[in-house]
């Protein structure tokens, strides 16, 4: 529990919200700032940094419970394609979206920009070694 942070405010039933789904380690809700219709963030009980910031059982259990969330929300919303991301800038809070997509919700197809300035080969190439490295 982080005193200041609203998550944690939350997991400890401080922040009322809508809780759409909840067990022992995760809950889900109406993210209140929503892209689309039915945007639900995914958030452990336990306070993390970043998702990345779990053991592999935790992690893995995470996805499994962001997984069962997608399940409730295309059978809820009729729609197969529902959209992921994690970007972790607004909340310090380990927390995954989920974006339920149906046509002509006034969001693009793809959430994504390429970056405005391209990199050069040259770059393409030290970031390829520089990442490469760490991986051999
Ligand atoms: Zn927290």
């Amino acid at each position: 529990m982080v005193e200041d942070c609203i998550f944690c405010r939350i997991a400890k039933g401080e922040i009322p919200c809508d809780k759409i789904w909840e067990d022992e380690n995760f809950f889900a809700i109406l993210d209140i700032n929503p892209y689309v219709r039915g945007h639900v963030i995914v958030v452990p009980r336990l306070h993390a940094r970043w998702v990345w910031d779990s053991d592999d059982d935790e992690y893995v259990r995470y996805m499994l419970a962001v997984k069962k969330v997608v399940g409730f929300l295309r059978r809820a919303l009729n729609t197969e394609c529902v959209q992921e991301f994690i970007v972790g800038a607004e909340v310090a809070h380990a927390h995954v979206h989920l974006l339920p997509r149906i046509e002509g919700d006034g969001l693009p197809e793809v959430l994504h920009e390429p970056m405005r300035v391209k990199p050069s080969e040259k770059e393409m190439k030290e970031i390829f070694e520089k990442i490469k490295l760490v991986v051999d």
